[in-house]
């Protein structure tokens, strides 16, 4: 067995050892026991600040260790081949820190090298996008498509038009995006895009203009069964029907290579409605395991557009309270509550004028609009409630906003937009025991509902609005129970973020398996 100098000078670089000298980080895993095979060869990594005393030569490993060891290399890999990409990062570490439970019973991920393919998408596309502006100026955006993973169906995702769009956001979204899509019980791969291009205060014909430059290039690249893009922040149906359009002139096929399209020309009914309406039948599901209901419930709603407004809207029907929403200007705070008439006037002015939310508390005079600060505390999660429906966009939610939102009694979040809190705020929600829906589960009813438009495509069928609804609610009765029961399957009772992240995960790995190594 080596001396502790000659640990000391193997640790410097990362490598690979053999399991019979094992090193034992004491303050990190301090329960090691027997190897089960002590020819095993392992990987490990030197810690950035080596200190001699905290190490102790071991003869032994154990499974616990190996699985720990492995995931803490697959995430330093994807941080040095995906450098600057703190989103994508951040969705990354996520999902396999709720794997370190799988790899414990499943070695055979590892074996397949299932989580270094997971983390690779399988295509990035990236592209320029020329158009010219009112002016008559010429004017360059940059598109993407990431293609992640079509183990379980054809990439399948949105496409997000808001200049902070970049490549890591975008991977983050997809690679959420190839968990989530396996959660609806649904045949769709993972994938995303986008662009650095802003339809704000963008005339129609300008955004038309663009549109149809974008979507000159991603026709190369997306198919019926290939990839379907759907909406996301920045594109909505005027954005599809003009996408659409141009596909179709491009290919001179009708076919449903989008979804979110309008219903005269193969849109499905609630496709609109369905990511709001899901995350409230999740949340109703989560308050159901504590025999309580939304009823009377004080709730926050952050954002003013689709997943915002449906949210609200669902919300109504249940008999809860929604008091605030948002933009990136602000948040209106309407203590007596939004209403039908209240919402229909917001639904104008973002879907129809495409104006500011400020301009609610000039219409509604029981309103208030709380400016936006950035670096103060977000005030619209320090409003008192019962229930926050975050529906904005990703890191809304800082550690300190949970915090705030604790100590003023919420008890229940529902994840609407993609990733809006950060892994610390997660950890706060999950630490004080509340019903925390995670959003790769709680938001799943858009795509869920843009898989039924597919197959209403395919079919050559249109349900009706009932049917469709019906679906989505029984989907997201599915998805909870599924992430509830996983949970407490790797022994995590209560935790929908590994429920959510495992069960996700354990269709897509498997059929991985089967598909061989592609
Ligand atoms: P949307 O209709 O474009 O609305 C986005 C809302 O969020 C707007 O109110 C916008 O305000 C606000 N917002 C966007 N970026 C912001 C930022 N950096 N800071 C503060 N506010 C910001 O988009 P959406 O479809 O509702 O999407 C909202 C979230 O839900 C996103 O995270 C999206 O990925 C997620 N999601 C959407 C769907 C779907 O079916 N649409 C499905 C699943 C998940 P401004 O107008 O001021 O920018």
């Amino acid at each position: 067995m080596k001396g502790k100098s000659q640990v000391k000078s193997a640790l410097k670089t990362d490598g690979e050892m053999s399991c019979a000298s094992e090193l034992r980080h004491l303050s990190r895993d301090p329960d090691i026991t027997k190897c089960p095979d002590p020819k095993i060869r392992i990987n490990f990594h030197a810690p950035d600040e080596l200190g001699e005393e905290e190490f102790v030569i071991l003869g032994d490993r154990s499974a616990t260790q190996k699985s720990g060891d492995y995931i803490d290399e697959v995430f330093r890999g994807v941080k040095s081949k995906n450098p600057g990409e703190t989103e994508f990062h951040q969705a990354v570490q996520e999902v396999l820190e709720s794997l370190r439970l799988v790899l414990q019973r499943h070695p055979e991920y590892r074996e397949a090298r299932i989580l270094e393919r997971i983390v690779e998408p399988e295509r990035v596309i990236i592209f320029r996008v020329p158009w010219r502006d009112a002016g008559g100026e010429i004017r360059v955006n940059r598109g993407y498509r990431i293609e992640m993973n079509s183990a379980i169906g054809p990439y399948k995702g949105g496409l997000r038009f808001h200049p902070s769009v970049n490549l890591g956001i975008l991977k983050f979204l997809a690679f959420e995006q190839v968990f989530k899509n396996s959660l609806t019980t649904l045949p769709m791969g993972g994938g995303k895009g986008g662009s650095d291009f802003d339809p704000k205060e963008k005339t129609d014909d300008e955004v038309m203009g663009f549109c149809q430059s974008f979507m000159t290039e991603l026709a190369r690249h997306i198919g019926p069964n290939t990839d379907v893009p759907a909406g996301d922040i920045g594109v909505g149906g005027r954005e599809i029907g003009f996408l659409f359009g141009q596909y179709k002139r491009l290919r001179n096929e009708f076919t449903g290579v989008l979804t979110g399209k309008g219903l005269n020309w193969g849109g499905s009914l609630i496709r609109p409605e369905a990511t709001g309406y899901g995350c409230v039948y999740f949340a109703a599901e989560m308050l159901k395991t504590r025999n309580d209901s939304l009823e009377g419930k004080l709730c926050l709603v952050s954002g003013s557009g689709n997943v915002a407004q449906y949210t609200v809207e669902k919300l109504l029907d249940y008999g809860a309270k929604p008091i605030t929403m948002s933009d990136s200007d602000g948040t209106i705070f309407d203590p007596d509550g939004f209403n039908r008439e209240k919402l229909d006037w917001v639904m104008e002015l973002k879907n129809l004028h495409r104006g500011r939310i400020r301009e609610y508390a000039d219409q509604f005079k029981t309103a208030i609009f709380m400016p936006s600060d950035k670096g103060a505390d977000n005030r619209l999660w320090n409003i008192k409630a019962d229930c926050a429906f975050p529906s904005a966009t990703q890191n809304e939610i800082a550690g300190r906003d949970a915090t705030n939102l604790i100590r003023t009694g919420v008890r229940l979040v529902a994840e609407g937009a993609n990733m809006p809190s950060t892994l610390e705020a997660s950890k706060i929600f999950l630490d004080a025991g509340i019903l925390y829906g995670p959003a790769k589960a709680a938001n799943a009813g858009g795509v869920a509902t843009s898989g039924l438009e597919m197959a209403q495509n395919s079919a050559r069928l249109n349900w009706t609005r009932e049917e469709v609804d019906e679906r989505l609610h029984k989907i997201m009765i599915r998805i909870h129970a599924s992430c509830r029961e996983t949970a407490e399957d790797y022994g995590t009772p209560g935790n929908l973020v590994n429920g959510a992240n495992i069960a996700g995960f354990l269709k897509v790995a498997n059929a991985m398996l089967d598909e061989g190594i592609v």
